[in-house]
């Protein structure tokens, strides 16, 4: 599988975005992993770019200001992964295919499941509680 980050740079697109001196525990898509206390970061609004036309869709997301690590973008990051989240499968077409809670330690098998449908294209982890985009995979 290949993960989809955001990167921190995405924030100058976003006029609106808000400056946070410290929000400690915010999950950062650019690095995906909780954020430290002294780690500055935007608040933004963010379109994931797998649902297109009706089911393009825009939130909040938090990056870093200035992003201290690199993710290794071909394996999950285990530190986002720790509550149910759901996973939401696109097709080629970016229409929403199908939706899923998945619970921590099955992100897996939920992932291969999805890719061994050829219609889906592409997926989606997002929070449970706020629907909040955490970041997107594909086939590798
Ligand atoms: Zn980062």
């Amino acid at each position: 599988m290949r993960i989809h980050n955001v990167s921190p740079a995405e924030a100058f697109s976003d006029a609106g975005r808000e400056y946070r001196a410290s929000e400690p525990g915010a999950p950062v898509r650019c690095c995906l992993r909780k954020s430290l206390p002294d780690e500055p970061v935007w608040l933004m609004r963010y379109s994931p770019s797998n649902g297109k036309g009706p089911y393009s869709e825009v939130g909040p997301i938090f990056v870093h200001v200035d992003c201290p690590d690199e993710p290794s973008l071909d394996r999950l990051p285990v530190e986002l992964l720790n509550n149910p989240r759901i996973l939401r499968s696109y097709n080629a077409a970016g229409q929403i295919h199908d939706g899923e809670v998945v619970e921590p330690g099955s992100f897996d098998r939920a992932i291969e499941e999805s890719f061994n449908n050829p219609t889906i294209e592409s997926l989606q982890v997002r929070s449970l509680s706020h629907g909040c985009f955490y970041f997107g995979i594909t086939r590798a």
